[in-house]
């Protein structure tokens, strides 16, 4: 018995094949490799993140550096032509994320984004990626040797030697 019409059939088979092609994939065998269990696209999460790992209370986005507007990377460009029409979409894109991402820390959820050129080095993104689900986070360095505490105490001594 089929409830689909033709077109709603291809229409399900592109979206299934857009979920399983390139960045998404890439980071989903990279945790698997890692021995991460995970789950796919939860509807039932604000955003509907790509991975779940519900072990870990961490969720996974792998955001395009273009249309979610990678902050400081070179291909976030912005289109030269129409930009009445993309400067208000991106806005809305950005929004939309920063208030998922709200909503899920709100929850409890550990959100972790993968942007896709950080695809460009896999090992790097791997050990990123197994410290913030192991340790919460998103991962980075730098957030093991916060620089505004760093600053905060050269100011302080700064204070006592006055
Ligand atoms: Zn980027």
């Amino acid at each position: 018995m089929d409830t689909f019409s033709k077109s709603e059939r291809s229409e399900i088979m592109r979206r299934v094949r857009s979920k399983d092609t390139s960045p998404e994939r890439k980071v989903r065998s990279l945790l698997h490799r890692l021995g991460f269990r995970f789950r796919l696209h939860k509807k039932d999460l604000p955003g509907a993140p790509d991975i779940v790992l519900p072990k870990y209370d961490t969720v996974v986005f792998v955001h395009g550096c273009f249309w979610h507007r990678h902050p400081g990377c070179s291909r976030a460009t912005t289109p030269a032509t129409r930009r009445e029409y993309w400067l208000p979409k991106f806005e809305r894109t950005v929004q939309r994320d920063a208030a998922n991402q709200a909503e899920l820390r709100r929850l409890g959820w550990n959100v972790v984004i993968v942007w896709e050129c950080e695809l460009r080095d896999m090992e790097e993104l791997e050990r990123r990626l197994e410290n913030a689900v192991r340790h919460g986070g998103d991962g980075y360095e730098q957030d093991e040797f916060p620089i505004p505490m760093a600053a905060e105490a050269r100011a302080v001594y700064g204070d006592g030697e006055n």
